[in-house]
């Protein structure tokens, strides 16, 4: 098999989108090797909700790209729609809005948009809600949402147009190096020489990297989502990140409403096996009842409904809950994308578009120095790794 000009490991949608912008730039030959189908990880699982209004300058920078892409993305991909008519609302109580606030000089630094709404101007725009007289709104207009099952099928079609030879079901055991650097990796059956190698492989990475004896300081937090019946309203509102009810909702096609939240006592999830597969999490139903009985102060629609889906997966989150993001030093040759919180498929389009950079120009559109997969010291990585969280103790929790 002649030697590829770009391997990526993992077909979610961080290895998707990175493929696709490595063929958009004419990288040569790309090779993505995905374990399972494409978007058999977090990706298929995600609820697909995107905002700019992160709380690092890197974060909102890239981001900014990213919600362009997506609107771009909208246009070139058929049987893709990005949902951005309402833009994408945030809600705090009080509390959480003062220390919230520290973040607002940043949007104003990068010209990032924004309207802070009070409850009497959110029931004014979208009835349906009811926020209580405390609640405070931050609305990015960029933001939206996508249905992330649409996007996978669209972005898989549009990447094999261009070229990219896609493997399902090729699972990568191993790596090939050669005079100090990542020179290819090996499924069960093959050996895939490549001048660079991408890892996108999400919960699985950690194990996969240890092999190289490098440590990432990632953990991993089950997370999850709901889909209701139909419901007899217009669903005209925003996709909502509640913080003020610690949950999150969104329109669903079939017009039925989407509802994730977190587990916040429950202890991170080690992945100890390169076969894990996310069908092997699950979560009480007590879980969702308990969001969906919260959220219902603020969408009283959510009240006596009935469910159809349940999505199960896995977040991760890095000692300082930023991605990790480019070209390793001391692995020439290996680039990574990973710990991308609970804002990965927010965070794909650009993602993709800065790994492509890192491995093609040696610089990106974004400074991202604060994603750099170099940032951590040994012996810290080491300390982290031998706690154990809850989730509960991470800070940054939304999209
Ligand atoms: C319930 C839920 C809701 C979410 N909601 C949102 C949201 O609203 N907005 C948002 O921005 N983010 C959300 N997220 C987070 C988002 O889903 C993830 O951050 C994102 O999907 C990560 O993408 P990825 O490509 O890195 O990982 P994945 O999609 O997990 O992809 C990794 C891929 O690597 C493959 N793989 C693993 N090991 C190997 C191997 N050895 N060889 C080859 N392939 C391998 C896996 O099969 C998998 O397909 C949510 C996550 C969950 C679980």
């Amino acid at each position: 098999m002649p030697t590829a000009d770009v391997v990526i490991m993992g077909g979610g949608v961080i290895g998707l989108s990175t493929a696709y912008h490595l063929a958009r730039k004419q990288a040569g030959r790309i090779v993505l090797l995905e374990k399972g189908p494409l978007g058999d990880g977090s990706s298929s699982r995600a609820a697909g909700i995107t905002s700019n209004l992160m709380w690092t300058e890197t974060g909102v920078a890239a981001r900014q790209v990213g919600a362009k892409l997506f609107r771009e993305l909208s246009e070139e991909l058929e049987g893709y729609t990005y949902y951005n008519e309402h833009g994408c609302l945030n809600t705090y109580t009080p509390t959480q809005w003062a220390n919230y606030q520290r973040v607002l000089p940043i949007y104003d630094r990068l010209d990032a948009p924004y309207e802070v709404l009070d409850a009497v101007e959110m029931r004014s725009r979208w009835p349906a809600l009811t926020p209580d007289e405390h609640t405070v709104g931050i609305l990015d207009p960029q933001g939206g949402y996508s249905e992330p099952p649409e996007y996978i099928a669209a972005l898989s079609r549009r990447i094999r147009e261009l070229g990219v030879e896609v493997r399902e079901g090729e699972k990568v055991v191993d790596w090939q190096m050669g005079e100090g650097r990542v020179r290819g990796v090996c499924t069960e059956s093959e050996v895939f020489a490549a001048e660079a190698v991408v890892c996108t492989v999400h919960a699985w990475g950690s194990k996969l990297l240890g092999r190289l004896g490098w440590k990432i300081p990632v953990k991993y937090f089950v997370h999850q989502r709901y889909v209701t019946a139909p419901i007899n309203e217009p669903l005209h509102w925003p996709p909502v990140n509640a913080n003020s009810q610690d949950a999150y909702f969104r329109p669903a096609s079939g017009n039925r409403i989407l509802v994730g939240t977190s587990s916040p006592d429950r202890a991170e999830h080690r992945v100890e096996s390169l076969d894990f597969h996310m069908s092997e999490l699950s979560t009480p139903t007590t879980v969702r009842d308990a969001a969906a009985n919260r959220l219902a102060a603020l969408l009283p629609a959510l009240k006596n409904t009935t469910w159809k889906s349940e999505r199960v997966g896995l977040l991760g989150f890095s000692m300082d809950e930023e991605p990790i993001l480019g070209a390793v030093d001391r692995l020439p040759g290996l680039f990574v994308g990973a710990s991308f919180h609970s804002g990965g498929f927010s965070y794909n389009p650009v993602a993709g578009l800065l790994l492509a950079e890192c491995v093609l120009d040696g610089h990106t559109c974004v400074d991202i120095s604060g994603f750099s997969p170099n940032r951590f010291q040994d012996a810290e990585v080491d300390a982290y790794l031998t706690t154990t969280l809850d989730e509960r103790d991470i800070n940054n929790r939304r999209h």
